[in-house]
């Protein structure tokens, strides 16, 4: 397999870049201050935290947030519930997912930063998007792998890990298993019915990639903005009008978080050195709501939505997270959530001019990674 730096394909360089913590005038430290391999994982949201923060999170909202298990669809290959939160009035349906790779950790806490300001915060900026807007949160799509801190998740059979022929544990990226010959694992079959049955109008899948520094410069990338069928690619054009409306969340978002200090933004690519690809897979689950996959007649409305994901630098399974840039890294995806709410919201996402994604900073495109 081609060595790259995603998240998306499976391997990330290692690191040890964090950031400074001495203030956003600082942060333009290329990489900021070491923190020589050590984490620690106390910051970090386990499967129990998450629980436990969601009940608190529903009750400080005084019913505002309801959140709720997905058993009536099933539960995870290691027979875990998943949990999800509603929260908001509106008409517009957001989903927004997190962790469905186990080891891409500070996502699920941003998901929970978000659902806890929303639901306890009565700001005027809040309550206007709550009216227009429902989201649907997913913190935790793959809490197996959460636990076992994988990317993937492993198969079971009667309690045990389920072998391959060569006597090794099955596993499977979930994130790639919404295809007709997928749903391999219990996880893919419950989220996608949930899908189904709310049938989004956006979607945000949340992720962590490698290190990679942004095009022309020395400054170290704190988060991508991409879309999983490549904008102007080879299939993304001939799907409804999504070619236009995920460029134009990508620019939302770039616009409302190219001036905090702290973050250097650009679009999702990979490969490495001159060779960068924009990814074009249709396995994805992102790739799947858009292109209206009907699986087992489970969705024989062929209902689709678009969707972007934000990929922040940095996994745990490489232990390259700092603790020090954890917070920033959290409140970066907090704040691009909230900005892509607001501009769906507030109708302001479909002004936006769609060519203008081109300013999203780029490495010269060397062709499109493709599964198909
Ligand atoms: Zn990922």
């Amino acid at each position: 397999m081609k060595k790259v730096i995603t998240c998306a394909l499976g391997f990330t360089l290692l690191f040890s870049a964090g950031f400074s913590t001495s203030g956003m005038a600082a942060e333009t430290v290329p990489g900021g201050p070491s923190t020589n391999g050590q984490l620690s994982y106390d910051s970090l949201v386990t499967y129990e935290d998450m629980i436990k923060m969601l009940k608190d999170i529903e009750q400080t909202s005084k019913g505002k947030v309801e959140v709720f298990t997905l058993d009536q669809y099933g539960k995870s290959e290691q027979d875990r519930s998943f949990y999800a939160a509603k929260v908001g009035t509106g008409p517009i349906k957001v989903w927004i997912q997190a962790q469905i790779h186990g080891d891409e950790k500070l996502t699920t806490r941003a998901v929970l930063d978000l659902l806890k300001t929303f639901g306890s915060s009565g700001s005027k900026d809040v309550e206007a998007i709550l009216k227009n807007v429902t989201i649907y949160a997913i913190p935790m799509y793959n809490p197996d792998g959460s636990i076992m801190n994988t990317r993937s998740t492993t198969l079971y059979e009667n309690g045990e890990p389920k072998l391959g022929s060569n006597g090794k544990s099955l596993t499977i990226d979930l994130n790639r298993d919404w295809a007709e010959k997928g749903f391999k694992a219990k996880e893919s079959l419950v989220f996608y019915k949930y899908w189904a049955d709310v049938k989004p109008d956006y979607a945000v899948d949340l992720h962590h990639q490698g290190f990679k520094t942004v095009y022309g410069t020395n400054e170290s990338t704190t988060m991508s903005l991409g879309v999983s069928l490549a904008p102007n690619g080879p299939t993304l054009p001939s799907v409804k009008n999504y070619n236009d409306v995920t460029r134009q969340m990508q620019v939302y978002v770039y616009d409302a978080l190219k001036d905090y200090g702290y973050m250097h933004i650009d679009r999702y690519q990979v490969g490495s050195g001159e060779k960068r690809y924009e990814i074009d897979i249709k396995g994805g689950v992102v790739s799947a709501m858009m292109l209206g996959l009907n699986y087992n007649n489970l969705n024989p409305t062929h209902h689709s939505n678009p969707a972007i994901f934000f990929e922040t630098k940095g996994n745990t399974r490489e232990g390259n997270l700092g603790q020090k840039s954890n917070g920033y890294l959290t409140k970066q995806n907090y704040l691009g959530l909230k900005a892509i709410l607001e501009g769906i919201a507030s109708g302001k996402v479909n002004s936006v001019d769609p060519n203008r994604w081109q300013e999203i900073p780029a490495y010269p495109l060397a062709g499109y990674q493709k599964d198909y």
